[in-house]
């Protein structure tokens, strides 16, 4: 009876457009321990979050998030677009973005479906007579907003292995893909995913380790997210360490540098998903001028229902200037200085890094006049060090 359900439940998902689904489970991932000892290293970096002890209940008990559950539908949906060609890649004059973001909002593509799959489920077994007043029927749709290791639970559910570069990796299809889970009170029988030891790995490549721009990798399979572009340029609220800003180049929203280097990616094929495909290559790698003009009118409409809306118009400049600096061109000065005046003390300071980085002296000049006028303290210590550079 469950065996049936759950091949149809599947057959729905595939039907929903995923191009993955498996079922596990609902318990801890085995990796929590490893988990935890990262988050005592303070790896997370500024992502407190993670280490909420609300949030660490949710990961260590799933019945924290929805008693009664029994049972976790993992789905994957594939992203990759297009490798984009290369002038434009390697284009100092351009923010390049990661892939996951060239298209809406994997949210809105995501969260629906997997409501939708809940609600099949509901319908099925109510109609079928499934449940009881004592077991009812229940459930719950995460899309990495929730306290679930995501990523060991998809490995668990038979999608791929967890690469050195800790990301998912799908042997067939490589690791360009998004997941989600959807918990049920549902008993459904788990798939039976035995990885022996002939099962895919990384092997001896070590391509992503030595290929990652900022080091962040001290050993394989152990991200230092205060290292990782993706950390510094999304989840970062506040001032990017100075040391690594040189070390970002032009990626202004995540890198794809890791993923991109795998082997494993070779077998990625273009997602059919309508709203990730590329329409447009300056969704992928805007020019860095426009992105330093952006207002807060202009940020909401161009960003409206892509995943960048979420760090808001203050962060994506700020990273805008630290790819400016890197490209290092006079062309920029002018577009900059206005914004040693912004509204923003991070767009601010992060201007006069990139003028400094430049070096124009139209530029320094006006980083000193800004200087006397500069009130917060972090925006002013970082405008005193671009002026003393040139003293
Ligand atoms: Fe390094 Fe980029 Fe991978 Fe982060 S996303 S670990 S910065 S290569
Ligand atoms: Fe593993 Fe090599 Fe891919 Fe890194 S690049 S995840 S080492 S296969």
């Amino acid at each position: 009876m469950w065996l049936a359900l759950k091949q149809e439940l599947i057959e729905k998902a595939v039907a929903l457009g995923f191009n993955m689904v498996g079922v596990v489970p609902a318990v801890p991932s085995k990796r929590l321990g490893a988990y935890l000892r990262w988050l005592e290293q303070e790896r997370h970096g500024a992502m407190g979050y993670l280490a909420r002890p609300d949030r660490l209940a949710r990961r260590q008990d799933l019945q924290v998030i929805l008693p009664g559950v029994q049972s976790m539908v993992c789905v994957g949906l594939d992203y990759y677009t297009q490798k984009l060609p290369e002038h434009i890649a390697a284009d100092p004059s351009r923010g390049r973005i990661s892939n996951y973001a060239w298209g809406v909002d994997y949210h809105e593509v995501m969260t629906p479906r997997l409501e939708a799959l809940g609600a099949w489920l509901t319908a099925v077994v109510k109609a079928r007579h499934l449940t009881t007043t004592e077991n009812p029927v229940a459930h719950k749709v995460y899309v990495d907003t929730g306290a679930i290791l995501e990523r060991d639970h998809g490995e668990e559910a038979g999608f791929g292995f967890v690469g050195k570069n800790t990301m998912l990796i799908a042997p067939q299809r490589g690791s360009w893909f998004f997941l989600g889970e959807l918990l049920t009170t549902l008993p459904l029988p788990p798939d039976n995913v035995a990885l022996g030891a002939s099962a895919p790995s990384c092997g001896s490549c070590t391509r992503c380790l030595t290929a990652c721009p900022t080091n962040a990798f001290p050993e394989p399979y152990v991200l230092d997210a205060r290292r990782c572009i993706s950390y510094l340029t999304i989840e970062l609220k506040g001032w990017i360490p100075a040391d690594l800003r040189p070390l970002m180049g032009n990626w202004i929203y995540g890198c794809d540098v890791c993923q991109a280097v795998c082997p494993f990616n070779r077998f990625a094929t273009p997602t059919a998903e309508a709203g990730f495909t590329l329409s447009d290559l300056e969704r992928a790698a805007p020019s860095l001028l426009d992105l330093l003009r952006l207002d807060e009118a202009g940020f909401e409409a161009q960003f409206a229902h892509s995943p960048i809306k979420r760090i808001k118009r203050a962060r994506l400049v700020r990273n805008a200037c630290v790819a400016a600096g890197n490209w290092g061109s006079p062309t920029a000065v002018s577009t900059l200085i206005p914004l040693l005046q912004d509204g923003s003390p991070l767009v601010r300071g992060h201007a006069a890094w990139a003028l400094g980085h430049i070096g124009e002296r139209e530029g320094i000049t006006a980083v000193a006049t800004a200087l006397i006028r500069e009130t917060d303290p972090q925006a002013h210590a970082e405008m005193a060090h671009t002026r003393q550079s040139f003293s």
